[in-house]
């Protein structure tokens, strides 16, 4: 038995970056929907199964490291002793993402179940194809090494399409609803197509009534029947500790409402970790410099340092080193899975003076000399054993 390369699969090369990777998966994915192969389901879930496995190798660092060197031994451990299963799926929003927009924003985006139950759940899809939710919306936001320090509260502002609260919804004034007449209530619209022996029917969502099964006759003054208006919002996050670039935020319920009474969607916060001058962030740690005079680092002394808690002081131990790291322990990022902070470490710069005055001269010459003879009788003494 031949493994097939996870890189093969999704046919991209060896050094293809995260986005070359999603945007495979997202090419093949949908190629592989049972809805666009109606003749070969079976092959298309195997098919489609096959590709999220080498997804979720491919689209994490820390896996894809493992696999380029050990193979497929080296991502065993992650699956079940039945290899991938799709309990071990974990981009499960990059599967909604792909088919809310695969469906025209929004339709059947009922979440990665409903995908998945129309995907492998054995039975066909649900009679009626009335949207389940409305569309997710996406935006991100910036946020400093200090918010996330502790974690933080932020407000963002955003226009959605929220629930009229005229109609309640509804889209209709009295609240009266007639069954669609195209398709009598099923939202869904049958047609059969002969080819030689074999009749291929196929189910289309009824665009009369936009799969509603339901038509609105005295539509509501404020929504013109659609159900839902513009609205402008204020919206506070709970940014966490320690979060990380590009982490995603979903608040339920934040999306779009959908038309005539369909719950919204999501709203997805992308976090964008803004650079900061002083700090370089390593995981839970963050990095500083600062610099200290030759004698200060000969010597030793007290120094103040920028945390991002306000300045402290710090000791430098005499004979401190260009280049050595410091630690002021927990003045780091709150540790996001674990109990504790991360650390700063500050990076020792120091000064070689560039001018100096005569009596500073007169005294590093002196200094120089009294070094000279320690390092003399160091050497003799070795050499007179
Ligand atoms: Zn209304
Ligand atoms: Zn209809």
């Amino acid at each position: 038995m031949t493994e097939e390369d996870y890189y093969d699969i999704l046919g991209v090369d060896r050094d293809a970056s995260k986005s070359e990777i999603k945007k495979a998966y997202r090419k093949k994915a949908k190629r592989y929907h049972p809805d666009k192969n109606p003749e070969n389901q079976d092959e298309a879930r195997e098919k489609f199964k096959k590709i999220s496995e080498a997804y979720e190798v491919l689209a994490d660092d820390e896996k894809r490291k493992r696999y380029d060197r050990y193979g497929k031994n080296g991502v065993k451990q992650e699956f079940g002793a039945g290899g991938f299963d799709w309990s071990d799926f974990s981009h499960r929003d990059d599967v909604e993402d792909i088919f809310s927009d695969f469906f025209g924003g929004g339709r059947r985006a009922g979440g990665f179940e409903d995908i998945f139950n129309s995907f492998f759940g054995g039975a066909r899809r649900r009679t009626s194809s009335r949207r389940s939710r409305g569309r997710d919306l996406r935006m991100s936001i910036d946020v400093s090494l200090k918010d996330i320090r502790e974690g933080s509260e932020k407000t963002v502002k955003l226009n959605r399409k929220a629930q009229c609260e005229k109609c309640g919804g509804s889209g209709s004034k009295s609240g009266n609803k007639s069954t669609c007449p195209k398709c009598g209530g099923s939202g869904e619209v049958k047609t059969a197509q002969r080819r030689g022996f074999q009749q291929l029917v196929t189910i289309t969502q009824c665009d009369r009534c936009d799969g509603r099964g339901d038509i609105v006759e005295d539509p509501c003054s404020r929504c013109n029947g659609e159900g839902r208006v513009e609205k402008r919002e204020t919206i506070t996050l709970n940014i966490p500790a320690g979060a990380k670039n590009g982490d995603r935020l979903r608040v339920r319920g934040k999306g779009e409402a959908g038309p005539q009474g369909v719950p919204p969607g999501d709203l997805y916060i992308i976090l964008k970790i803004r650079p900061d001058e002083d700090f370089e962030r390593k995981g839970d740690d963050l990095i500083t410099e600062t610099s200290v005079t030759m004698t200060e680092a000969a010597l030793g002394a007290e120094i103040d340092v920028p945390t991002l808690e306000g300045r402290v002081n710090m000791k430098v131990p005499p004979g401190t080193q260009p280049g050595d790291l410091l630690r002021l322990p927990d003045k780091g990022l709150k540790r996001r899975n674990g109990s504790g902070y991360g650390d700063q470490l500050v990076k020792i710069n120091v000064k070689i003076p560039e001018e100096l005055n005569e009596k500073q001269k007169e005294l590093l010459r002196e200094f120089k000399g009294i070094e000279k003879e320690k390092n003399k009788s160091w050497f003799e003494r070795i050499r007179g054993k």
